[in-house]
This record gives structure tokens, C-alpha cells and sequence, in this order.
């Protein structure tokens, strides 16, 4: 069976380019950058050359980059490290309602540990309002932690707009508060400038913009006092001690590179295969809905809601087909509760449960599109059949 993949939110195939690109980096050249001798040297300039590749992505200093193992770690690593680096000011975090577990969890460990997090609510789209950051902020405040677009709903945040509220409260308190973001679903999807969105933290993960797994970057704007992460070695300015993972290092410094000049118009095509998707969808099943905002969204991501069936169901349907999508509900997120995304938007459990994500990328075809317009609309007849919430409507 041809299988069809619009799961490329969970995890992109590494470019080809990208493969070629890390080879030499398994055996051929195998130096440890702390080295002094050439084999060293060779790999340290290649981690080198990577890290002005990532900078250049997001309009940063190579200074400013910390690589790290990936989007959770940079998430983790920017909580705890401002946390711990500034308790002495402030015990106050601000994150919101719709972050990443990755986030959510980790201001959770935080709280255990005598720090107080406010979690901002969101409107019906998942937008935070700035306004709600202003009221959020108080003396005590240290980090706000509001993600660029959700992984889920595909959201966009108006970073600009809530990093210039902060920057009022900190002048108005004579505060030094700091502003992060997890960018993992953004970087190398959308332009991104941190000076333009004014955060002094960033998140990103390479396997999210067809680089490898297992490695990520940590932007930190030149200034930003932070805990290391890991202790033991002088690697990445003493921020995160460890041997360089070169080979992931070149490869997402090398998907950097052909994100920035390839995005723009990848964006456009993929949008409208998405819109395509969109409208099929919505015409050709009765009580469905999408989920996030109409515009301010990722040019990628479908979710929507499909009432009186389970998203669980609808996956297991479409992956018999040979069609991977994704569901923010039940056991495939391994949690018999609904997503918190889809509840914060204010969705009833029973549509949280009926929520389906289509993600595409750039591997994604018309012909894909289509196939999926074919089948799915009905499988969701069959299931509605087969439900005991559409019987009894
Ligand atoms: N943040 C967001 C928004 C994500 O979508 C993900 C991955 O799904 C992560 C963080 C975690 O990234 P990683 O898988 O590189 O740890």
C-alpha cells in the first residue's frame, strides 16, 4: 500500500541533503571539537559553521546559540536556567494556557520547587491577549513563556504585541523580566527575527524543519542570566557541558540553510494544498468544525472537530488506508484526558475527543490531498453508524 504522510508536526523526514551533509561526520571526520589537534579542529569549525546557519535563521548573533538535544531541552533549559539564575529577583513565571508539555510540566516542577507560574488563558482561536500578560505581571515576575504557534491548532501569537507589554510593566516596576518562546513548530516554517518579536529566548528542534532527530537549539540573547543545564564540561560556553553531537549539529545547521532560502515559497504551496484539504473537509462531513484561527495560523496545520466520533477511531480508519494523521485525544497521547489545548479553547470534552490533526510538508502532494478528500469523509460515516452519541442525537 502507498502510504501518505500529514504528520509532519510530530516529526519531518531528514532532507537528503541534510543526510549528505552529516555523513562525513560519522567516521570520515570524527574529531572532538575540544580537541587542539586538526581532527578536532575540523569538527569544531563545522559545529561552528552550523551555529551561524542557525543564527541566520532566526536573525541572531552565532553567540547566541546554545545547541542542545533537542525542543524539550531548550524549552526546560530556558525555565529552569532563568528560574534558578534569577530567583534571588523573582519566584513569578507566566506561561500559557496552550504551551507544550515541554513547558507545562517543567513550570510545574518549578512550582514544586517554590516558584509560583500564572497560566494565561486564551481566547476561542488559542490567541493570548497581551493585555492578559500586562495584568499577569507583577514585581516578582522573572520569565514569560508564550510559544510562537501551537504544535495542535497550528495559532500563531502576536509575540511583538505581547513583548511590547512586558517591556512597558518591566519599565513601570523596574523589573528584569524575560521573555521566551518555543518556536519549535515556527523555526524554518515561518520568518522569524528576534529583535522584530522582541524575546530574549527561543526554542527550536531540528527534527521539525527535516533535520535529524535529537538535536535542538537554545537562543539566548546576549545579557540573559541562566543556570547551565548540564555541568561537567565547557562545551557550549559552559551552558551545557558534553561532547558536541557534530553529525546532528552540521545536519540542522544545513536544514537551517535550506529552510531560509526555500520557505517562502514552500509556504504558499503548502497553504493552499491545506486550504484545499480544509475546504474538502468541512463541505464533505456534516458537524465539523476547525480548530484554531482561521488566518493567524501555520500555513501546515489542519485540526478540526468532528462530532459524535472519536479522533482515536478516525486515526486507526485512516492509518488502515495507509494515511498517518494525529490526534490530540485519549490513549495516543498515552492520557485518557482530551488535549489542554483543545480544552482551553473551551471545546467540551466529547469534541476535544473528536479532534483530528492533518499536518503537511513538503513531500505532501495534490494527489495526497485528494486521497484523503476520497476517504475520509466515509470512514466518518461508518463510524457516526457506529455510535452510540450520533444513533441517539
Ligand atoms: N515544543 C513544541 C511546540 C513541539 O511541537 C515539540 C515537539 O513536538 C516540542 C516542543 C519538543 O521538541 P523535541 O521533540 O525536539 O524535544
Amino acid at each position: 500500500m502507498n502510504r501518505i504522510y500529514f504528520d509532519y508536526a510530530a516529526t519531518t523526514p531528514t532532507d537528503p541533503r541534510v543526510v549528505t551533509a552529516m555523513l562525513p561526520y560519522f567516521n570520515e571526520k570524527f574529531g572532538n571539537p575540544s580537541s587542539i589537534h586538526s581532527f578536532g579542529q575540523e569538527t569544531k569549525s563545522a559545529v561552528e559553521k552550523a551555529r551561524e546557519q542557525v543564527a541566520k535563521l532566526i536573525g541572531a548573533k552565532p553567540a547566541e546559540i546554545i545547541f542542545t538535544s533537542g525542543g524539550t531541552e531548550a524549552d526546560n533549559h530556558a525555565l529552569m536556567g532563568v528560574a534558578f539564575a534569577n530567583e534571588k529577583q523573582g519566584d513569578h513565571l507566566i506561561i500559557s494556557g496552550v504551551e507544550h508539555h515541554a513547558i507545562t510540566e517543567c513550570a510545574d516542577f518549578l512550582k514544586k520547587r517554590g516558584f509560583r507560574a500564572t497560566v494565561l488563558p486564551v481566547d476561542k482561536y488559542g490567541l493570548v491577549d497581551p493585555a492578559e500578560v500586562a495584568k499577569a505581571i507583577e514585581a516578582k515576575t522573572i520569565l514569560v513563556s508564550v510559544m510562537h504557534a501551537n504544535n495542535e491548532i497550528g495559532t500563531v501569537q502576536p509575540l511583538a504585541a505581547i513583548a511590547k507589554v512586558i517591556k512597558e510593566r518591566k519599565a513601570a516596576l523596574g523589573a528584569k523580566i524575560y521573555f521566551h518562546t518555543d518556536a519549535v513548530q515556527t523555526a524554518g516554517h515561518l520568518p522569524i527575527e528576534v529583535d522584530a518579536l522582541g524575546v530574549d529566548l527561543l526554542s527550536i528542534s531540528a527534527h521539525k524543519l527535516y533535520g535529524p532527530k535529537g538535536v535542538g537549539a537554545l537562543y539566548l540573547r546576549k545579557g540573559t542570566r541562566l543556570t547551565s543545564f548540564l555541568h561537567g564540561g565547557a562545551q557550549e560556553g559552559g551552558k551545557r557541558g558534553s561532547t558536541e553531537n557534530v553529525p546532528g549539529i552540521v545536519g540542522f545547521g544545513a536544514a537551517a540553510e535550506i529552510a531560509r532560502q526555500e520557505m517562502a515559497g514552500e509556504n504558499d504551496r503548502v497553504a493552499k494544498l491545506r486550504d484545499k484539504l480544509k475546504d474538502g473537509l468541512l463541505a464533505g462531513i456534516p458537524e465539523s468544525q476547525l480548530n484554531g484561527h482561521p488566518t493567524d495560523r501555520l500555513p501546515n496545520n489542519l485540526n478540526i472537530t468532528i462530532k459524535y466520533i472519536e479522533g482515536e477511531s478516525m486515526l486507526l480508519s485512516l492509518d488502515m488506508e495507509g494515511i498517518a494523521a494525529s490526534t490530540g485525544s485519549a490513549c495516543s497521547s498515552g492520557s485518557l484526558e482530551p488535549s489542554h489545548v483543545l480544552l482551553a479553547i473551551g471545546l467540551p470534552h466529547e469534541l476535544a475527543h473528536g479532534s483530528i490533526r492533518f499536518s503537511l510538508g513538503k513531500y505532501t502532494t495534490e494527489a495526497e490531498v485528494d486521497r484523503v478528500l476520497e476517504i475520509f469523509p466515509p470512514i466518518v460515516k461508518r463510524l457516526r453508524k457506529m455510535s452510540p452519541l450520533y444513533v441517539c442525537k
